[in-house]
């Protein structure tokens, strides 16, 4: 879960006569939410409000919230809290915004709820308790729209809702059915973000492998030409833009495999994010889990044999009702033997409303923390074995900071999502800035992380 403030309090209830009214906004949740902050921002924007980037500098708080978990819904029930305290003015959207009466009991002052994806009823809440002030002189939104991420790297959401029903998840119920964006609109944003100066492109969804089913595959007309709505055709296009894609959320179906090509020719990052979240059939299938997990293993060899730099990022959760020890060992096997190279794992946590609930077997919490601390060994092993293989190679690495008291860079290779994996480190890194294409070679490698020096500096 990404927590980002950008802007959080106002003294002043109403915006200065004459001036532009400021919203400070509070972005909580996963990389979909962000992406929806941004969309908020933008539009808002575009009506003549600026932001704050501290609350007493806002005459209005937005609050874009997480419902995903309860410690999530804790966390946005604090966040809330936190803005009427230091505000008094807040408007709350977001995934917890589907629970008004829970946010209402806690928080009876809030000005307005709305759900996530509901941008039209956000943005007229806030011209409703902070009427825009029209200003000719009013900066024009940047054409690539507001974004909350760095300059260099942008994510891009292809579609909302999941058509999945996995046991321990309520996002079905919170964001509705799968829902994909034309293939011409989300390839113009893509084209927008890259002149914009994105050098990364961080594909997101609930399920990408997903893309289009619900709308048949639907072509439509990017640049005089037909493209379909389909998985392969979009990371295809998107290879085409000269910038790095990065796949998240991917799921193993068979038509997967048609991607595989495009990373192995360097269309594409080789970079598979994949949440797997077990390995042990009967506790997938309690899970409800998509794909067909048996022919998992040899699909992912099938892969590697294709491009073999190919990396491979999962999550896994572990004590799920009816885990047995067993099970648990067929998945910490698995993962040796899958070489997933970065792994995040979570001990199951009940969610209200998830079937999962009802399920019988509770894992006992100090098992799920020993289960927890053993998955981490064994992916903290297989990461060391795979990073040690990099040692002596040239790569491109894309600096997301400097730091110039130690001069060295924080980099990232084509292995390495942003917040989620390991970095580069770059010693000699004069020069260098955030957002530079910088050639290096690894001259070292730790659990997580690869050091390297430069070779060639472009930006
Ligand atoms: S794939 Fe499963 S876990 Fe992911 S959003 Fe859909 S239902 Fe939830």
């Amino acid at each position: 879960m990404t927590d980002s403030i950008l802007a959080p309090k106002p003294n002043s209830p109403m915006a200065k006569a004459g001036q532009a009214p400021k919203i400070g906004l509070v972005s909580l949740g996963c990389p979909k939410a962000l992406v929806d902050s941004e969309r908020i921002m933008t539009t808002l924007r575009g009506q003549g409000y600026s932001f704050s980037r501290d609350y007493a500098g806002a005459d209005i708080v937005l609050v874009n919230t997480c419902g995903f978990l309860d410690s999530a819904k804790a966390e946005s029930l604090q966040a809330i809290g936190e803005a009427l305290n230091e505000n008094g003015r807040v408007i709350v959207t977001g995934c917890l915004g589907v629970e008004e009466d829970l946010i209402r009991a806690t928080h009876p002052r809030v000005l307005a709820v709305s759900g996530p994806h509901q941008y039209e009823a956000v943005v007229n809440a806030v011209n409703e308790h902070l009427p825009p002030v029209p200003n000719k002189f009013v900066d024009l939104v940047p054409e690539q729209g507001l974004r909350l991420t760095p300059r260099h790297y942008a994510y891009l959401k292809i579609s909302e809702g999941c058509n999945n029903r996995c046991s321990f998840c309520i996002i079905p119920q919170i964001r509705g059915d799968l829902a994909s964006r034309p293939v011409a609109s989300v390839l113009y944003e893509a084209e927008r973000l890259v002149q914009a100066g994105v050098k990364e492109l961080l594909v997101i969804s609930q399920d990408t492998s997903a893309y289009g089913v619900d709308i048949k595959y639907a072509t439509s007309k990017y640049r005089g030409r037909d493209v379909k709505a389909k998985f392969h055709d979009l990371a295809d296009e998107l290879g085409n833009l000269g910038v790095w894609t990065r796949l998240h959320y991917v799921y193993p179906y068979p038509h997967v495999d048609s991607v595989i090509p495009l990373m192995a020719e360097g269309k594409i990052l080789p970079y598979l994010d994949i949440p797997f979240q077990h390995a042990s059939p009967s506790v997938l299938k309690a899970m409800r889990r998509p794909a067909n997990q048996e022919k998992t293993l040899d699909r992912i060899l099938r892969w590697r044999e294709i491009c073999p730099d190919l990396t491979i990022r999962s999550n896994f959760i572990v004590g799920f009702p009816g885990e047995t020890e067993e099970d648990f060992e067929m998945l910490l096997d698995w993962i040796e033997e899958a070489e997933i190279d970065r792994a995040g794992c979570f001990e199951y946590e009940p969610v209200t409303g998830a079937p999962a609930n009802e399920l019988e077997g509770i894992v006992p919490d100090d098992v799920k923390r020993d289960r927890f601390e053993r998955l981490m060994e064994v992916a903290q092993n297989v990461s060391t074995g795979q990073l040690a293989k990099k040692v002596g190679r040239t790569i491109d690495v894309l600096v997301d900071d400097v730091e110039p008291e130690n001069n060295r860079a924080i980099a990232r290779s084509k292995w390495d999502a942003p917040d989620i994996d390991g970095q580069v480190i770059v010693s000699n890194a004069t020069g260098i800035k955030p957002g530079d294409l910088v050639t290096v070679t690894v001259t070292d490698s730790d659990e997580y992380d690869l050091f390297a020096t430069p070779v060639v500096k472009a930006s």
